[in-house]
């Protein structure tokens, strides 16, 4: 797994919006470096219950102040479905 580097444009970089761009830079090579912005409709992850894939909402991730990209995992609307009812 190639490294990920996350760039932060300011404190309050997604109550700003506008200028303030997330994006995601990766070096496939020592002469190739992609980089691609971040917005609220390209972001995924895995559902840790199934596998499939479940788009990020990064403001909604973020919004409580504690939003942890590492320690985070996010299921699908299936899974989440199956949790709750599991856990009643
Ligand atoms: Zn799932």
């Amino acid at each position: 797994m190639l490294p990920v580097l996350w760039k932060i444009g300011g404190n309050n970089a997604f109550k700003m919006g506008g200028l303030k761009v997330f994006y995601v830079k990766e070096k496939l090579n020592d002469t190739v470096e992609i980089t691609v912005e971040l917005y609220d409709d390209n972001v995924f992850c895995t559902c840790p219950g199934c596998g499939c894939e479940v788009s990020i909402d990064l403001a909604e991730l973020f919004k409580d102040g504690e939003g942890d990209l590492y320690g985070t995992a996010v299921y699908c609307s299936e899974c989440s479905k199956t949790r709750w009812e599991g856990n009643r």
